[in-house]
């Protein structure tokens, strides 16, 4: 309810900030936390450093390392609502690798995350809805790797099949398309977790270590929603984005070259190019910069306008990564 507040009051771009727990080894090897959050339930983070440092950020909502997957989905619940009557919506999770973006997307069996919540209630809600709307759910799932688009659909039921280069084409004002992008007709929740799950398989194909790789390229699921007004026939369509960023640590340009180099510059540049749209939409200012990365060109009818817009910043809570967390933190309060 305090959520709802929230996304009435302010404007259609919000930031939720998300530290995970010190994992056993950290625990094991006695590391320190630098990060305070008795301030958290006023969406006040407070990051602290040998008692030199001290710097408090403050974000819609702050999420300490003992929140639970519920936690985060109750302050999500209300996109699901708003795809629904109409209006793109935007989620993203940004951080340094290791983090917990995929933890907070995905999901993991025990604990599953806002991709498939955000679908559950999707359903609920049509459900609710019956006698007076009818909806039609398609879902694709993408990667964008290197700047180029991959479906994962179809990678995922054809393995071995070499993925096509998809390219994003204006088919009208305002309206861009990915040609041959498979879109997944979906009525219930069992046929949304089989697309979730190839979509998460087809990720690992290709490489030999699948998690240093998903780091690497943004994933995303899009959610096509066609609606009919069963009283006065009118139609909406309006997607939801949900998109599982490239890990935002800057890697040193001495230990990288080739490839990895070439890599390492492309998530930055479309990080970046995420950073500058997201603030100039939030500064109202007339030129939004979409065309500088394959991310913000494929999602640019979805930013601005009345869409909705929800990063989340994911942070470790170990002092060892205070300058990531920090880079971090200041990347997201640049977007608010
Ligand atoms: P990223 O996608 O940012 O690289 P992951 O989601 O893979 O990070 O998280 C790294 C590890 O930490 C995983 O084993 C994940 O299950 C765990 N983890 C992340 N966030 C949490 C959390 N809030 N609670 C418990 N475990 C978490
Ligand atoms: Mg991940």
């Amino acid at each position: 309810e305090l959520y709802n507040k929230v996304l009435e009051l302010k404007g259609n771009i919000r930031v939720f900030c998300r530290c995970r727990p010190l994992n056993t080894e950290e625990i094991a090897s006695g590391a320190t936390v630098a990060l305070d959050f008795e301030s958290s339930k006023h969406g006040e983070l407070t990051v602290k450093s040998n008692g030199v440092l001290r710097k408090t950020f403050k974000f819609d909502a702050v999420f300490g390392p003992q929140a639970e997957q519920a936690d985060i989905f109750e302050g999500t619940t209300a996109f699901a609502t708003s795809v629904l009557d109409g209006y793109n919506v935007c989620i993203f999770a940004y951080g340094q690798t290791g983090t917990g973006k995929t933890f907070t997307m995905e999901g993991i069996d025990e604990a599953r995350g806002v991709n498939f919540r955000t679908l559950e209630k999707v359903f609920d809600i049509i459900k609710q809805r019956e006698k007076l709307y009818r909806y039609e759910i398609y879902v694709s799932v993408l990667e964008v790797y290197n700047e180029q688009i991959r479906d994962l659909l179809v990678c995922g039921s054809q393995p071995g099949v070499a993925a096509k280069r998809l390219e994003i084409r204006q088919v009208g004002e305002g309206v861009h398309h990915v040609p041959g992008l498979v879109e997944a007709h979906v009525t219930n929740m069992n046929e949304v977790w089989e697309v979730l799950q190839t979509g998460s398989n087809a990720r690992a194909i290709g490489s030999t270590n699948s998690n240093e790789y998903s780091s690497r390229s943004h994933c995303i699921h899009c959610v096509i929603v066609k609606g009919e007004n069963l009283l006065n026939g009118e139609c909406t369509r309006s997607k939801l984005w949900l998109v599982d960023l490239a890990g935002s640590e800057r890697i040193a340009k001495t230990e990288v070259q080739g490839d990895r180099l070439k890599e390492a510059q492309n998530i930055n540049r479309s990080l970046s190019a995420l950073g500058d749209v997201i603030s100039a939409l939030a500064t109202k200012s007339p030129h939004i910069p979409f065309r500088n990365s394959k991310l913000t060109h494929l999602l640019q009818d979805s930013l601005g306008g009345d869409s909705k817009t929800l990063m989340f910043v994911h942070i470790s809570p170990n002092e060892n990564d205070l300058s990531e967390t920090l880079y971090s933190l200041n990347f997201a309060s640049r977007v608010r």
